[in-house]
C-alpha cells in the first residue's frame, strides 16, 4: 500500500510550518495535519521576534505581516533600574504571518489537512499510521510539531522536554490607552512580579500595547500576577483608563530544554514547543534542521530494502539532535542557568545585578562570538566593575548552576 505522504509533520506551529517547508525543499511528499480548521485561525498570541534571532533562520523578515520594527528592549529592575540593550525587534501580524508561510507550503505542493485532529501514532507492517478525527494517514517519517506538553510525544514514549514542569505560564492581553504604543523599546520587568521569567510591556504603535507576565513554578494559573502586573503598570506609566481588548493565556517552553526528540528505529522526529525548543524564530530554525533531516533520510535511501534499513534508522536520524545541539545546545544551557539564577535571587539582589549594567552598552560588553564567550565576558565585566555587587550575586548563581 502507497503511503500519504514520505513525511507527516502534526501541528502547524513555526517549527513544524518550517519542518514542513524544509521537507518538501528536498523533494519529497509531505504533508501537514492541523487540529485548528484554518492555520493562524485564530492566530497564536506570539507575536514579536528579534533580528538576531531570526537571523539563525533560512528567511528574511517580510514587511507584509510587520507591524512594527522596534529598537530593542529594556530589561528593568524592581527597583526600576534599566539594561537598555539596542536590539532590533519587530511586532508582527501573527496572522498574517502564519497566511504568508501556508502560501509558501503551498507553492512546494505540500498537502494541507486542517480541521484534523491527529489522535494516536503507531508503527504496523513498517509504516507510521497516525489515526486522526478524520482516516488513517501513512507515511514512513512523522515529525510532532504539537506544542508544549505534547500529548502526541507522551503516546508514543517520548519525553521530548528535560524539564517539563519548567513552562513559563503566561497570560497576555492586547491593551488600549492614549499613547501607550508610541515607545520603540520593548520592557521586560524581572523579579517577584513574574517570579522565573518576565512581566512585559510591547507596544504596538498609537494607542495600542501587548501587557503580559511569564511565570514559573507557581502553577498554570498566573492571572493574580497578571492584576498586580496591570496595576503597577498603570502607577508607573501614570495611566487612569485602560481597556483590555483581549487576554491569551498559555505556556511558553522557555527553560524546558530539549531531551530525547527522536525516537531510535520508528521514525518519529519531535520539533517546536513540544521538545522544548522555544520561541518563534528558534522554533522554525530547529524545524529547518529537523525537516531537512528527515528528507535526507528519505531520499538517501535509493531501494526499498535500503528504506526499511535506514530511513528510520537511529544512526540518520540522530544527526537531528546532534546539528540541533552544535547550533543551540550551549545557548540554551546557559539560558536556562541565567533564568534559574533569576528565580533564584530575591528582589533587592536583582536591583544590585542590574545596577552593576545600568548605563552599559551591554553589546560593547558581551561583544560578538560564542554564547560560552560572552557569558565569560559578562562575568569578567561583573568583577571588574563592581567585585563586592558581583560577589554578592554568585551565590545565586551557584545555586543556578552556571
Ligand atoms: C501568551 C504567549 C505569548 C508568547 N509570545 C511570544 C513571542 O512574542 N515571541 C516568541 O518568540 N515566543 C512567544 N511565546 C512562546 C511561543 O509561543 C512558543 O515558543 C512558540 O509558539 C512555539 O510554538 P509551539 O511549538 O509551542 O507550538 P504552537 O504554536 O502551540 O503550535 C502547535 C500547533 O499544533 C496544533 N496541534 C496540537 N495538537 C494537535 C493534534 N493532536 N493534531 C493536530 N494538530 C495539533 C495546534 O493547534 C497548534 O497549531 C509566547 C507564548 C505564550 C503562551
Amino acid at each position: 500500500m502507497k503511503n500519504d505522504a514520505d513525511v507527516i509533520v502534526i501541528g502547524a506551529s513555526p517549527a513544524g510550518i518550517s519542518a514542513a517547508f524544509a521537507a518538501s525543499a528536498q523533494d519529497i511528499d509531505v504533508t501537514l495535519i492541523e487540529q485548528k480548521n484554518g492555520i493562524g485561525d485564530p492566530p497564536h498570541p506570539a507575536n514579536t521576534f528579534f533580528q538576531g534571532m531570526f537571523d539563525k533562520t533560512s528567511e528574511i523578515v517580510h514587511s507584509e505581516y510587520v507591524i512594527r520594527e522596534m529598537a530593542g528592549a529594556e530589561i528593568v529592575s524592581p527597583s526600576g533600574s534599566r539594561i537598555v540593550v539596542d536590539a532590533p525587534g519587530y511586532i508582527i501580524d501573527r496572522r498574517k504571518f502564519d497566511e504568508y508561510h501556508v502560501r509558501e507550503l503551498i507553492e512546494h505542493n505540500v498537502d494541507i489537512h486542517t480541521g484534523v485532529t491527529a489522535h494516536n501514532i503507531i508503527k504496523k507492517d513498517k509504516k507510521i499510521q497516525i489515526s486522526t478525527s478524520d482516516r488513517t494517514f501513512t507515511s514512513d517519517i512523522v515529525i510532532i510539531a504539537d506544542g508544549i506538553s505534547s500529548k502526541l510525544s507522551a503516546l508514543v514514549g517520548l519525553h521530548p522536554t528535560k524539564y517539563p514542569h519548567d513552562i513559563a505560564w503566561a497570560v497576555e492581553a492586547e491593551v488600549e490607552a492614549d499613547g501607550i504604543g508610541e515607545p520603540d523599546f520593548f520592557e521586560y520587568h524581572v523579579g517577584s512580579i513574574a517570579p522565573g521569567w518576565k512581566a512585559t510591556y510591547s507596544p504596538g504603535g498609537g494607542d495600542r500595547a501587548n501587557l503580559g507576565v511569564f511565570v514559573r513554578r507557581h502553577g498554570q494559573d498566573v492571572s493574580r500576577f497578571f492584576d498586580l502586573w496591570l496595576e503597577r503598570f498603570k502607577k508607573q506609566k501614570d495611566i487612569s483608563e485602560l481597556r483590555i481588548i483581549r487576554k491569551h493565556t498559555g505556556g511558553d517552553p522557555i527553560a524546558t530544554i530539549p531531551n530525547r526528540i527522536v525516537s531510535a528505529g520508528i521514525g518519529i522526529m519531535v520539533t517546536g514547543g513540544a521538545a522544548g525548543q522555544s520561541g518563534i524564530a528558534y522554533g522554525m530554525r530547529a524545524g529547518e534542521i529537523c525537516g531537512s533531516v528527515a528528507a535526507k533520510a528519505i531520499t538517501q535511501a535509493s531501494t526499498p530494502k535500503a528504506l526499511a534499513a535506514s530511513k528510520t534508522s537511529a544512526k540518520v536520524l540522530s544527526e537531528y539532535p546532534r546539528l540541533w545541539g552544535k547550533e543551540f545546545g550551549s545557548e540554551y544551557r546557559l539560558g536556562r542557568s541565567a533564568l534559574e539564577a533569576l528565580r533564584k535571587m530575591d528582589d533587592k539582589e536583582i536591583d544590585r545585578l542590574v545596577g552593576l549594567f545600568a548605563g552599559e552598552d551591554v553589546n560593547q560588553i558581551t561583544g560578538t562570538g560564542s554564547p560560552t564567550s560572552k557569558a565569560v565576558r559578562v562575568m569578567r565585566f561583573m568583577l571588574r566593575r563592581k567585585p563586592v555587587s558581583a560577589l554578592s550575586c554568585l551565590p545565586s548563581i551557584i545555586r543556578a548552576g552556571i
